[in-house]
């Protein structure tokens, strides 16, 4: 799941301009799931819209704003998107590009992505992956180090955690206390005891290019 939250509406409605017409996008899959860009999300700034004197041409939480098929199914459904000038698109980044490049029209992202993560027991996990092309998590119980370690480190802390919390902020667990935790009930701490090499980072960047044939 994409990780994203709204962006400050006051500020991104000052931008908009009193000319254009606009067309409100929601995603039905991660943005609905976070509550950040579903039908009660997309229904509420479409009437904030309206409220500023903006027009407002129509709206749809698209099943997933990073299918294109998704996106070529509403523009079959609802010819009132060919009145808009702007969409405003509630997804994530890649949702909004992919919207963007399927309909070569002006798009305005309403959410920003901030990290891969996931739902899980009512809450919402942040930073689970950094998509880093290189996944060993097994190596750590099942934590990710490289994404919830704002150091990345991959041979045990940095030193500066206090009872269990990152240095960076005390709402914020060390991810390595955790992994010692975890390695802790299994009764094994060979996760401290062995050399972890460091990551590969040109793996990140597909030298072939963006695009790949499937
Ligand atoms: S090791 Fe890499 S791919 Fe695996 S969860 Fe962490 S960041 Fe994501
Ligand atoms: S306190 Fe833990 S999570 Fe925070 S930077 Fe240090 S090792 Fe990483």
């Amino acid at each position: 799941m994409i990780i994203s939250r709204q962006k400050d509406l006051a500020v991104l409605f000052e931008g908009l301009s009193s000319d254009d017409a606009f067309f409100v996008v929601g995603c039905g899959k991660c943005a609905e799931k976070l509550r950040v860009g579903g039908q009660r999300e997309v229904e509420e700034i479409s009437h904030r819209l309206v409220e500023r004197g903006l027009r407002v041409v129509g709206s749809r939480v698209i099943s997933t704003a990073c299918s294109i098929n998704s996106w070529e199914e509403t523009v079959s459904e609802m010819p009132e998107i060919d009145d808009a000038t702007v969409l405003l698109v509630m997804a994530c980044g890649n949702g909004v590009s992919m919207i963007s490049k399927a309909s070569q029209m002006k798009t305005l992202p309403v959410l920003d992505t901030t990290s891969i993560g996931g739902v899980c027991h009512g809450y919402i996990i942040h930073e689970q992956c950094a998509a880093c092309a290189e996944c060993n998590t097994h190596l750590y119980h099942g934590l990710c180090p490289t994404a919830q370690c704002p150091k990345g480190l991959q041979n045990g802390p940095c030193g500066g955690s206090i009872d269990g919390t990152c240095e960076i902020g005390i709402e914020r667990s060390c991810v390595w206390s955790q992994i010692y935790e975890e390695a802790e009930k299994c009764g094994s701490l060979k996760v401290f005891t062995k050399l972890h090499p460091p990551k590969d980072h040109s793996k990140k960047v597909r030298r072939e290019g963006i695009l790949e044939k499937i």
